[in-house]
């Protein structure tokens, strides 16, 4: 059985870049605009060896309506698919309060969430973790998607069960 790692967070908080570093394709679209992924997106994961299958969702953002609402969705999907969770945040911009929200329905979802505070690169990480470990979901781990900054290591992590 090869493990489903569902990406969820804000819009912007790197998910895409992550899949696309999980995946090496270009397909996932990455961008400036936040919520320009709209739907779920599945990739072939590999890692050194270890080898996966990651969703790319859209985001949530905490006043969902409309397209956001949609995007809602397909993320609580992707949690049901999955069996383990990366929940991105933003490690530069701090604590959200969607962020909490996020972590309050991850909490009932009896999936392994591991809490991804990205863009940790060229700021003080001490700093940028320290919003997060209110939401209650345990070990943080610091990565910068974007440069591979941490990612390895997360994914040792999240695969050993498995
Ligand atoms: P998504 O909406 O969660 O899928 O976020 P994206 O992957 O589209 O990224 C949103 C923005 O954050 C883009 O401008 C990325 O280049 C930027 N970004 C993603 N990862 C990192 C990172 O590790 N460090 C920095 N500094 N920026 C990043
Ligand atoms: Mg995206």
């Amino acid at each position: 059985m090869i493990p489903v790692i569902a990406l969820v967070g804000r819009p912007n908080v790197g998910k895409s870049t992550l899949f696309n570093r999980f995946t090496k394709s270009r397909d996932a679209l990455v961008a400036d605009y936040p919520g320009l992924t709209r739907d779920r997106k599945y990739g072939d994961g590999k890692m050194g060896e270890h080898q996966f299958i990651v969703i790319d969702t859209g985001g949530i953002t905490g006043d969902e309506q409309g397209i956001d609402e949609k995007m809602a969705r397909q993320s609580l999907l992707a949690v049901e698919e999955a069996d383990a969770v990366l929940f991105l945040v933003d490690g530069r911009h701090g604590l959200n309060p969607a962020d909490e929200m996020i972590a309050n329905h991850l909490r009932r979802s009896n999936k392994p969430v591991y809490l991804v505070v990205n863009k940790t690169d060229g700021i003080n990480e001490d700093i940028a973790l320290a919003d997060f470990y209110s939401l209650g979901l345990g070990d943080l781990y610091s990565i910068a998607a974007a440069h591979g900054k941490g990612v390895r290591q997360l994914i040792d992590v999240v695969l050993a069960p498995f």
